[in-house]
């Protein structure tokens, strides 16, 4: 998702207070920033931030850190903190190939994906979200007993993101071709923005769950 550039978006990302900035970036130490020991849950590619604003609502003892590459679609989400604030939610404005920068070995309870960019092209697959060389990097980054959440529509990116697991070695603890039509799996399903769009033209939603 790119939106055009937003004039004064960069301004309002380094005065937020909820985005927490490159110089504060201290792997280890999310506890101290949220001021709670309660787990910590991510978003990498969040978007507008729907998805995370409404987890962090429904679940206040748990901490949630949306992860964004363009400062024009987080300030939507900055936006959206402005309207309803909540103490569980902060930001960060990076490319997640530098999470690790972020986040201390087993420092993340769980990791979301959602309808991450596909890159369609061979020679871009290294920059698929769900890809073996982000799994590395999830695996450093996420508890032993952690797992990652992954929903997309997009049928040849959940098939690679499916193909990279065994070599990268993570399991899959559910798959579905098909979220919403399975009772079970889609009670408690938060729509984020691209699902609601995707999903009111028909397409089925893809989900894996997966641990190592
Ligand atoms: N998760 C939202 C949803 O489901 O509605 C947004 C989906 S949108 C297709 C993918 C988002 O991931 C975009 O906002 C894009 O800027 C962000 N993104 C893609 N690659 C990223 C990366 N390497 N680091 C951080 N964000 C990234």
């Amino acid at each position: 998702m790119r939106l055009r550039n937003i004039t004064g978006s960069r301004e309002v990302i380094a005065d937020s207070q909820y985005v927490i900035h490159e110089e504060n970036w201290n792997p280890g130490s999310w506890n101290e920033i949220f001021g709670n020991d309660n787990p910590i849950r991510i978003e990498i590619g969040m978007g507008k931030g729907k998805f995370i604003h409404t987890m962090a609502g429904l679940h206040p003892e748990i901490n949630y850190v949306g992860i964004e590459k363009y400062s024009s679609v987080l300030l939507r989400a900055i936006q959206k903190m402005e309207e309803e604030e909540l103490p569980n939610l902060r930001f960060i404005r990076m490319d997640a190939e530098d999470i690790t920068k972020v986040f201390g070995q087993g420092e993340v309870d769980r990791i979301y994906l959602n309808f991450s960019d596909p890159w369609p092209k061979d020679r871009h697959a290294k920059r698929r979200l769900p890809s073996g060389e982000f799994l590395g990097r999830y695996d450093v980054i996420l508890k032993k007993d952690g797992v990652l959440e992954f929903k997309t529509d997009n049928r040849p990116l959940f098939d690679f993101a499916v193909e990279e697991l065994e070599p990268a070695g993570w399991k899959a603890e559910v798959i579905t071709y098909d979220l919403h039509a399975d009772e079970k799996l889609v009670e408690g399903n938060i729509m984020t923005e691209y699902e609601e769009k995707f999903s009111a033209m028909g397409n089925p939603i893809c989900k894996y769950v997966i641990y190592r």
